[in-house]
């Protein structure tokens, strides 16, 4: 069966058409800046170049739209007629508590997923936008969701929990929910096989580090406690996000710099971080190369990144009563070797041992540990679309 993956942002679109016997991509693009005066179309047919149109998209409709037709389209498309679609797959933000499975879209879902807005209200109404669009435009053509805070869903009280009054959990759900759960999952999942592990009887902790960034706890095949929270602003240093501080912060600075909340938040969430310490970038590659031009806020930075990633290890470490494997994914897991081999030096006391010839690799699969180190220690790509595309066609 093809399916078509959708990831919905407020004015973006990223999609991928997924032949799911062949697990490969057919095609991959995204429409940017929907809804502004010039939108763009990037579409890329497997093996084939890249199509930019520059158009106006003035809804997420539209986009679909313009998607569809670059699917079936003459020169670059790679399906003759959209009958060959035979399922959506939609990325959801938030589930609440309401979803710990991916679910089949009904109008009752579609209720539910609302119901979620107030938890993630930059991202559900988007993935909503996109689900009404897809629905409006593919008649008949069955989707499912599949929310990032689902695979979380396992973690027990003791792990969610935060230590306010009861009743602002029971009241308003204020609890930790964990994001990336798509990607957690599928690379958990990977690491057992790749480790040659019983998932079943396993202990993985997953380095999801990327723009943003987020480390769980896999015991036996589930999440048991993973470093984003409430929303995905808390645990690690991110590019541009802060990360876990001291909520005092928060009302020294609004006195201090009379500052709103949301003048407060932003800054939190676009302007800290990487960004925010290094004065350089959010970027790893630009963190390296300022490193080895001696600037020592990148290095500081750096520092700061590294350490929170080794500490959250050393966490789930005691929260399992120990660790088979760790895997490292998403763009700077996966690229940046000095971040894995900083993060390996401080893992000795587990008897980490890795090998820094084979660490020099990038993006691709590769065991990273001397066949004596005590815990296996790997690069596991990450790919939240085929993740999509599998769950899609399972529950179909
Ligand atoms: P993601 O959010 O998973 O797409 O990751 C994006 C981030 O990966 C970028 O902001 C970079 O910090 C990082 N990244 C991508 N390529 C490299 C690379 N070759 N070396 C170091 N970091 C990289």
């Amino acid at each position: 069966m093809k399916v078509l993956v959708i990831n919905c942002g407020s004015s973006s679109l990223k999609y991928q058409l997924i032949d799911s016997e062949t697990e490969i991509a057919l095609a991959v693009g995204i429409c940017e800046r929907i809804g502004q005066d010039v939108s763009v179309l990037k579409h890329t047919p497997n093996g084939g170049e890249k199509v930019v149109k520059e158009t106006s998209m003035k809804n997420h409709e539209v986009a679909i739209q313009m998607v569809l037709d670059a699917l079936t389209d003459a020169d670059h498309g790679v399906i003759k007629s959209l009958d060959e679609i035979g399922a959506v797959g939609h990325r959801v933000v938030h589930g609440g508590e309401k979803f710990a499975v991916s679910s089949i879209i009904t109008d009752e879902v579609i209720k539910a997923i609302e119901d979620c807005n107030d938890l993630a209200p930059l991202h559900n109404p988007a993935n909503l936008i996109g689900i009404r669009a897809c629905a409006n435009l593919m008649k008949g053509v069955p989707m499912v969701a599949v929310f990032d805070t689902a695979f979380h869903q396992t973690m027990p009280p003791k792990s969610y929990l935060y230590g306010l009054p009861f009743d602002y959990y029971d009241e308003y759900k204020i609890r930790k929910y964990g994001f990336h759960g798509t990607s957690h999952s599928f690379v958990s999942k990977r690491m057992a096989e790749f480790a040659g592990l019983d998932l079943e009887n396993s202990k993985i902790i997953v380095c999801h580090l990327g723009n943003g960034a987020s480390i769980s706890a896999v015991l036996n095949g589930k999440s048991i406690d993973t470093s984003m929270g409430f929303t995905p602003l808390s645990g690690l240093v991110m590019g541009t996000r802060s990360g876990d501080i001291d909520p005092s912060i928060i009302e020294f600075i609004s006195k201090k710099q009379n500052k709103s909340l949301d003048e407060i938040m932003n800054l939190l969430n676009k302007g800290s971080g990487i960004q925010g310490m290094s004065e350089v970038s959010s970027d790893f590659r630009d963190i390296n190369e300022a490193m080895d031009n001696g600037n020592e806020k990148a290095r500081l930075a750096f520092d700061v990144f590294v350490y929170r990633v080794a500490k959250f290890i050393g966490g789930y470490v005691a929260a399992m009563n120990g660790v088979d494997a760790i895997a490292f994914t998403a763009g700077v897991g996966e690229n940046d070797h000095k971040v894995r081999a900083e993060v390996c030096e401080y893992l000795g006391y587990l008897g980490v041992n890795i090998d820094l010839d084979k660490n020099m690799t990038r993006g691709k699969e590769v065991m990273l540990t001397t066949p004596d180190s005590k815990v296996k220690v790997a690069i596991v790509p990450t790919n939240e679309e085929l993740a999509i595309a599998r769950e899609t066609v399972a529950l179909l």
